[in-house]
Order: C-alpha cells, then structure tokens, then sequence
C-alpha cells in the first residue's frame, strides 16, 4: 500500500525527540510521501516546512499565514512568499482560511491576509490548502470572489451539505482522525459521497490522531486507520483508497494547472 500524508505539520516541537524515527515509521507503512504544511510559528519565518522538504526527497512543503497568525503578516511577509513559491518542492499555499473559534487574529485581518494569499496562489498557478473552523459561508465566500484554482479543504469535518458546496468549487476533501471518532456520521457521510477523484487523506500530525490513538500525539504513519475507516465507509478495500488519494494527489499537485 503507497499513501501519502497530505497535510502534517512535522517541524512541530513534539517531533523534536524523535522525527526521524516518526518519518522512518512512516516509511514503514507505506506512506511513502508526505505534505510538511510550512505555517510554523507565523511569520517572519514562513519556511518551517520547507527546510524539511529539503533534506528528505519524500517530503514537499507548503507556504502560508495561517488566520491564527494573520496579525503578524506584514508586506515583507508576501514579498518572501512570492519568492518561496518559485521552488520546486513549495507545492501549494497553505495552510490558510478563516478560524473563527479561536480568533487569535481578528476576522478582519484574517479575510484579508486569506484573499492577499489567494491572490499569490493564482499568480503562482498553485493549489491553496483550506483551514476552516466556524467560518464555512465566510470562507465560501471569498473563495467564490477570489479563486478558480483547485485546492484541499484539509481535515474536512463538514456534512453532505457542505461536502457538496466544496465540490462544486472544484476542491478535493481531505479525511483525518476525525473520520474515525464515535460521533462523526456526518463526516463519514460527507466521505461516502464524495468522488473517487476528490479524495484525499491526512494525518494534520500532530493533532487529530485517529482511533485508538485519539488524544495523544499523532504521526504519520498512523494515517493508515484513517484509510482503512474510509475504506469501510466506502465499502471498498484499503488498496484502493491508497491508489486513488495517492494518484490524485499526483494529479492535484504535479499536474499543469488548468487556468
Ligand atoms: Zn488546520
Ligand atoms: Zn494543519
């Protein structure tokens, strides 16, 4: 089975310890690319996963302001982005969005950093990568006035409803742990609905480990329970939800952009 994590934070101060041994057993289970989302701490530094993505040929990055960190953006902040996204292994923006439950940065100033690098995004023909948290028809919104490339809604926690909104603006949905807590049916319904070529899969490691090991560390190898749960909702074998994320990641990512 060849998966790939398309969403973990592995420059996290948890993996300090011991990140080789979690990118090794990674490795081991197959997971034989990973996505090191590169928000970090927030700006000036916005390359907390490209660093990584250098030293292994496995990993790729990301660039972007998180909306927690959207007040510590300033112009400088975009000017560097800019140049981060020429790089090869810089495979989309993100992750960026509207976060709403916390608001450590005020809304206004999160609209406006999201649509400032949904515009860097479509100069640079890169997909962007969605946090959303109490803020769907805030975020629909902009992404309906400020974008036409594809992207991911990372750790899709949305129902059918807001599967199919997502959809229809061309976005993949990606699954996490959550996919596999007790309470989340309309999550998994949101995942039995969704096409096979808009199916992606993520750990968002550290966070959000999937069951049994909800709410302690996650890692990526652990993205395995997470395929094997959406296999179950779908009904199919765990091979296949390998093949099909892995291939549209591929496609998502390393595919000319249609614009
Ligand atoms: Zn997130
Ligand atoms: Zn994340």
């Amino acid at each position: 089975m060849t998966l790939v994590d398309s969403h973990c934070h592995l420059d996290d101060r948890q993996f300090d310890g011991d990140r080789e041994a979690v990118i090794d057993r990674a490795l081991q289970a197959g997971v034989e690319r990973m996505m090191a989302i590169g928000t970090g701490g927030g700006p000036p530094d916005l390359e907390a996963g490209l660093r990584l993505a250098r030293q292994y040929p496995f990993l790729y990055a990301t660039v972007g302001v998180h909306p927690h960190d959207a007040s510590k953006a300033t112009p400088e902040t975009f000017v560097k982005m800019e140049a981060l996204l020429a790089e090869e292994k810089v495979l989309a923006v993100g992750e960026i969005g509207l976060d709403y439950h916390y608001d450590f940065s005020p809304r206004e100033v999160q609209r406006e950093v999201f649509v400032k690098q949904l515009e860097l995004a479509g100069r640079a023909g890169k997909p962007v990568v969605i946090h959303t948290r109490e803020a769907w028809e805030d975020t629909l919104r902009l992404l309906r006035e400020h974008w036409s490339g594809g992207g991911i809604m990372h750790c899709f926690t949305g129902g059918p409803a807001a599967a199919r909104e997502a959809l229809d603006l061309g976005f993949h949905l990606s699954f996490g742990g959550v996919l596999t807590f007790p309470k989340a049916d309309e999550v998994r319904d949101a995942a039995r609905l969704a096409p096979d070529d808009r199916l992606l899969v993520e750990t968002d490691a550290p966070y959000l480990a999937p069951v049994p090991n909800r709410g302690k560390r996650n890692e990526p190898a652990f993205i395995v329970r997470t395929v094997q749960r959406l296999a179950a909702v779908r009904g199919v074998a765990p091979d296949r939800i390998a093949e099909l994320t892995t291939s549209n990641f591929e496609r998502l990512m390393f595919a000319p952009p249609v614009r």
